[in-house]
């Protein structure tokens, strides 16, 4: 029997696809960094009942609870019995490519006051000019105190921008990575003069201004993390209003679908969803998957239950688990399909993608899951009738990337990547199908059920 494509628009409500898109557009135009991705998504489990572990005090196999690391990760668990039954677990990642401030971000240059950035995680440079962008984050001030900074995300705010060059005076025929450096990466921030005697009297008026409005010093920025992302909200593409463009979508698309999915599951296990920060580079870094942080949680749980060697029973706990490693992959392009083998290539609106594999090159740095993980995994798909498709990234030897599955795997777990397909992705408007969307949720809340 042959492999046929199914379209999920075929298949599923017009209104179930929907009222689900307008959900997610609601969250994927808030949660535009990690911090307040983390915020939106605590807030939703805190409406649905789940508590901090810190605060738990019920029984230990029958608990709701949330775990949040330094404001930039969150792992939520619905505990239904003896951990070391294993769990199912969906992970992903909450940070998306963008540009962060520098430390000390602010200049002058020919009387403009500019903020300097260093770009975070695969971007196109170019695509960030002559956008405009907003500005979100936290700073920390001599005195410890805390300030958050939003500024661009509402109607009556000013937003940033990075003019690019006039094609009048553009006309040297370049390539792309030398027209558009990352030290061109600048931000306006101003342009009046405080006074006229004062040397960089710009740059000054604008740390005056950020004085009053948020009682800050220009030494402040060292100890701040300010991201600037993309100022437009998020919106239905095309005369069928069957895709959304949104800034963020690799990878809070896999975020809201796991987290809506560990909401509706009726767990026959344990269940779980964890959502990394730092995924764009690397996952280095104390909030990425590379941390110990939900090992030390899930350790915590096996305490609680009584486990007296808690480091062996939680080898015990990963090497029963079965991990879903949400993220999205490359859907097929027209113009540029080119860059794809189109038979083992997703298309948009044909259901969520199942990718046994990234990496690069002879499958370097990957996860390159188990036959037998796979046949589970397809066999609860196609039991649920889920609607699913096959996907790599790109033609053999046309580049590569990778996903946090391979940590799993370090783990002991079995992991596979699975997750709907976007166009261009990394760019500040990322494409996704509504259909993929809703089915995306439907494969997550059918394994964490029955996996
Ligand atoms: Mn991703
Ligand atoms: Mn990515």
């Amino acid at each position: 029997m042959k492999m046929e494509r199914k379209s999920v628009w075929q298949h599923r409500s017009r209104e179930e696809i929907e009222s689900f898109a307008r959900k997610y557009m609601e969250f994927i135009g808030k949660a535009k960094t990690e911090r307040l991705a983390v915020k939106e998504i605590r807030e939703i489990l805190e409406r649905e009942g789940f508590v901090s572990l810190e605060d738990f005090a019920g029984d230990p196999v029958d608990m709701a609870v949330y775990a949040v690391n330094r404001g930039k990760a969150i792992a939520a668990f619905r505990v239904v019995d003896d951990l070391r039954k294993g769990l199912n677990l969906v992970v992903a990642h909450i940070d998306a490519p963008r540009l962060d401030l520098k430390p000390s971000p602010l200049v002058e240059d020919e009387q403009i006051a500019l903020f300097k950035t260093h770009y975070y995680g695969g971007i196109k440079k170019y695509q960030w000019f002559s956008i405009p962008l907003e500005i979100h984050g936290v700073l920390f001030r001599g005195d410890g105190t805390e300030v958050e900074i939003h500024m661009g995300n509402k109607p009556e705010d000013p937003v940033f921008t990075i003019p690019d060059l006039l094609p009048h005076l553009d006309k040297e025929d370049a390539k792309v990575s030398e027209k558009f450096k990352g030290e061109n990466l600048v931000l306006i921030a101003g342009t009046i003069p405080l006074s006229e005697e004062e040397k960089e009297a710009v740059k000054t008026n604008v740390l005056k201004i950020l004085n009053e409005m948020y009682g800050i010093s220009e030494e402040d920025f060292v100890s701040g993390e300010i991201e600037v992302v993309p100022a437009f909200p998020p919106r239905e593409v095309g005369v069928d209003r069957s895709l959304i463009g949104a800034y963020g979508q690799d990878d809070r698309i896999c975020a809201y679908t796991a987290l809506r999915a560990l909401l509706s599951a009726s767990p026959k296990k344990s269940i779980g969803v964890i959502f990394f920060d730092k995924e764009e580079i690397g996952s280095d870094g104390n909030t990425g998957a590379k941390a110990r942080f939900y090992l030390r949680v899930l350790r915590q749980i096996l305490k609680m239950q009584g486990a007296k060697d808690s480091e062996f029973a939680l080898d015990e706990v990963l090497e029963k688990s079965s991990v879903i490693s949400a993220d999205v992959c490359a859907a097929v392009d027209p113009p540029y399909k080119d860059v794809h083998d189109l038979h083992n290539a997703p298309r948009l609106g044909y259901g969520v993608a199942l990718v046994k594999y990234t990496g690069a090159r002879g499958k370097y740095s990957t996860n390159d899951a188990h036959a037998e993980f796979v046949a589970r995994v397809r066999r609860v798909l196609n039991e649920r009738d889920v609607i699913w498709q096959v996907a790599t990234l790109g033609k053999v030897d046309q580049g590569g990337g990778g996903t946090i599955a391979k940590f799993f795997a370090e783990r002991g777990t079995d992991v596979i990547d699975m997750g709907p397909a976007l166009l261009g992705m990394h760019s500040p408007f990322e494409i996704s199908s509504k259909a993929d969307l809703l089915e995306t949720y439907n494969a997550y809340r059918s394994l964490l059920e029955d996996l």
